[in-house]
């Protein structure tokens, strides 16, 4: 089946508990949210074309018309040496409104490398199909004073929908919960958050990232906030740690 994808190309890991570890990213194009921070609104609707690194490292890249074949991607995979890296990360957009999804896991995970799935964590009846094919897990807790939905009504809350994707990604060995924190987060959204991990995924990392200042986001929360969200989340869930991106630091996307 073909996907509709912005771009392949290897790099380290710029965020989460797998922070700088050997990752390829398949980029999908097409997102139905539009978060107030997004550093990617590139992604949100579907792309002409999608560039492909022509070797590891190289940071050249050839461009091909979507929609991309399957084989297309296998081919680009093998030839960034995909099983050299520690992840092969299926990331966005968002990966889960794509079709092809489960299709593209599975034969991406016969290449013998961990494959991890980076999603807003609200599609879960989509994740439900490919959960087989995933060796891990980082999704998104969104805040919906953040957060609107895309030509569609706009929830009180999307934490019943991420409560119940947490109840079937639990499943897979490595499980992150991101949660974007902005100068104006508060204390309560974090309890809410934290008590909804521990009570269904106890084992989950929560990741309290600072905002890095995009979009119409323009300043990152102060250190007395980030920690002391941090020590309130850690009364409730045993894996809290606070990481932020690292990627814009040398430049990479
Ligand atoms: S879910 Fe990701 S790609 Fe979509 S708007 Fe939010 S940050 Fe951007």
């Amino acid at each position: 089946m073909d996907s509709n994808l912005v771009e392949i190309f290897s790099s380290v890991q710029g965020e989460g508990p797998s922070v700088g570890e050997s990752t390829l990213f398949i980029r999908f194009a097409g997102c139905d949210l539009r978060c107030s921070w997004c550093d990617s609104p590139h992604t949100w609707k579907p792309s002409q074309s999608c560039r492909i690194e022509k070797q590891r490292g190289s940071g050249k890249f050839l461009k091909v018309e979507n929609p991309v074949s399957m084989n297309l991607v296998l081919d680009a995979a093998k030839n960034l040496s995909a099983s050299s890296h520690r992840w092969i990360s299926l990331t966005g957009g968002e990966p889960l409104l794509q079709k092809s999804l489960p299709e593209m896991a599975s034969a991406l995970k016969a290449l013998g490398t961990k494959v991890q799935l980076e999603t807003h964590g609200l599609e879960f009846r989509r994740l439900a199909e490919v959960l087989t094919s995933l060796d891990a897990i980082s999704m998104d807790w969104k805040l919906s004073k953040d957060v609107k939905v895309a030509g569609g009504p706009q929830p009180v809350s999307f934490s019943p929908l991420h409560e119940r994707f947490l109840g079937l990604a639990r499943a897979v060995g490595l499980l992150t919960v991101k949660v974007v924190i902005t100068p104006w987060t508060t204390k309560s959204e974090i309890e809410e958050i934290s008590l909804s991990v521990a009570k269904i995924a106890p084992n989950a990392t929560l990741v309290l990232q600072p905002v890095t200042p995009s979009g119409t986001v323009h300043n990152a929360p102060a250190a007395e906030l980030l920690l002391s969200l941090a020590r309130l989340a850690e009364t409730f869930v045993q894996n809290v740690r606070v990481i932020p991106q690292t990627h814009k630091s040398y430049g990479a996307l």
